[in-house]
């Protein structure tokens, strides 16, 4: 089953700053590409998805596949460690992506997001590059091709190709995005994308450091300590969530690709002889766990990485699965919201390696001392919450605000508003104690500003499943309206009830 995501993304990053989800970071100063800020309902919102994140992962995990309950740690990690620990995980060696710049414009692309149209048949002919999924930028290459060819084309004689498929006399004859003429682009070249800065008052090659790429390498460098510290025993996991930094090349899509983001991350330490059921286990439980935050099924699928994609690590054994989702840019195809890797055991090697100190674990019923294999299922929060953002997204011409979000009531950033019907008669009074109360346990608003049409409207754009109105048989009968975000349906219920209503709903 396929259903397209055809939401439009610029209604969606609009309606994410009108409501204060997320705003550009810098914005007075222009902004600064690849970096964004949480607004309050964004904060809410991914604060509320990491939390789910944590209680189902690392507080309550599900039963594994050994019948026995499994067993995860928490840790939080410093952004910047020693850089060897960056030498010593590939990421100085390896951590690069080809890219490739444009002399005219200046610009810069990932050389594998970089398609190129040509006519069918015709390698003779100019062809014209594009951003992969960027619809504008392959309407501008067409354009230009029948510009240049003189006529116009059927689908079926225009040939795309990956610009890294190209020899060196085909990318002198690429007509670069935006450009007219040929032969501005260069050969793809390697960049890496952490970034670098310096510790201390010196700014020299002695205290240059990285800001961490992946929130992964923090939980290896303190796998001793929690092995001496908390009597887990293999298997078991370390869990982290927070903030990495990868300085991309073309950073788009809102904050799917930006240069500063969040993940939330597992390294599952098991046995080599059990790894593969533990890779099926963390497979099905990401998958799960993704639907269960309201991700429908029919656009979330599980893709297994080619031989050629897998990073240094993940070489053999099982390999990588991607947990992806069709977001509006992507759709039809899909774009990757987590990876699950097997990374063997070579992070624990390769820092046993550089640092000289020994990361094994003794195991005392194989009576054997071994390096763990990791089973690693990495998710971006920030990724997250824009498919979750994507998903909620419903537009609904019959109402005010001709869309609202449909946020599950878990991840909701507003759990419930109150309102007085009318600023009179005692109604602000009831409500604001209603408020008062139901404050003290949920994220709950209190709005008595402009008609009730209007404060219904702004609680559909934020999301929040339920508005309690305070009216005058209020006074006379102790109860309120329901309205239900979803259904639209009015019921009326008990103000002393409105607690207990909301708690079975939110617990
Ligand atoms: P991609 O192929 O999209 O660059 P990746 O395979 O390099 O991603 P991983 O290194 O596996 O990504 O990182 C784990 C997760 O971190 C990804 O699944 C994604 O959700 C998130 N992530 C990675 N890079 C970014 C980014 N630039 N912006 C936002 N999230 C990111």
């Amino acid at each position: 089953m396929t259903a397209p995501n055809n939401i439009s993304m610029e209604e969606l990053v609009s309606l994410c700053k009108r409501r204060g989800f997320i705003f550009p970071a810098s914005e007075i100063y222009g902004g600064l590409n690849g970096f964004w800020d949480y607004g309050p309902l964004g904060t809410e919102l991914k604060n509320n998805i990491r939390d789910a994140w944590w209680h189902d992962m690392v507080r309550c995990p599900p039963m594994g596949p050994d019948g026995e309950p499994v067993s995860i740690v928490g840790l939080d990690s410093s952004i910047i460690q020693n850089p060897r620990v960056w030498e010593a995980s590939g990421h100085v060696g390896g951590f690069n992506d080809p890219m490739v710049d444009c002399r005219e414009t200046k610009s810069r692309y990932r050389a594998d997001h970089l398609l190129c149209l040509g006519v069918k048949g015709d390698d003779q002919a100019q062809i014209y590059a594009f951003v992969e999924n960027d619809d504008e930028s392959l309407a501008s290459a067409r354009k230009r091709l029948e510009k240049y060819i003189k006529r116009k084309l059927d689908d079926e004689e225009l040939d795309v190709c990956p610009f890294t498929s190209l020899s060196t006399d085909r990318i002198a004859a690429t007509v670069g995005p935006g450009v007219k003429t040929a032969g501005t682009l260069t050969e793809p070249r390697q960049f890496n994308l952490m970034f670098k800065t310096f510790v201390g008052a010196l700014q020299d090659e002695e205290s240059a450091a990285y800001l961490r790429p992946e929130t992964a390498q923090g939980i290896f460098l303190n796998f001793n300590n929690v092995v001496d510290t908390m009597r887990v025993k293999v298997p078991f996991g370390i869990a982290q969530v927070g903030k990495a930094f990868r300085n991309e090349v073309t950073p788009r899509n809102f904050i799917f690709r930006s240069r500063e983001f969040e993940q939330m991350e597992i390294e599952w330490f098991c046995h080599e002889d059990d790894a593969a059921r533990w890779f099926d286990f963390w497979c099905d439980t990401r998958r799960q766990w993704w639907e269960s935050m309201g991700l429908t099924s029919d656009k979330v699928q599980m893709r297994r990485h080619d031989a050629d994609e897998l990073a240094h690590y993940a070489k053999e054994g099982c390999g990588t699965f991607d947990v992806e989702y069709r977001f509006p840019f992507t759709s039809p195809d899909y774009g990757e919201l987590e990876g699950v890797a097997h990374r063997g055991n070579f992070d624990l090697t390769r820092h046993q390696e550089f640092s000289k100190k020994k990361l094994e674990y003794f195991d005392q019923q194989r009576n054997e001392r071994y390096a763990p294999h990791v089973i690693e299922p990495s998710a971006g929060l920030s990724r997250g919450t824009l498919a979750i953002l994507c998903e909620a997204f419903t537009p609904d011409e019959e109402r005010a605000s001709k869309v609202f979000m449909k946020f599950q009531p878990r991840v909701a950033p507003i759990k419930a508003a109150v309102f007085p019907l009318v600023n009179k008669d005692g109604m602000p009074e009831v409500a604001a104690k209603l408020h008062q109360d139901l404050r003290r346990r949920w994220p709950v608003q209190f709005d008595a500003k402009q008609s009730i049409g209007k404060r219904y409207a702004r609680m559909d754009e934020a999301g929040c499943p339920w508005c309690f109105t305070v009216d005058s048989d209020s006074l006379n009968d102790q109860s309120v309206t329901i309205r239900d975000r979803d259904t639209l349906s009015q019921d009326r219920i008990g103000i002393d009830k409105v607690e207990g209503w909301l708690a079975e709903r939110l617990t």
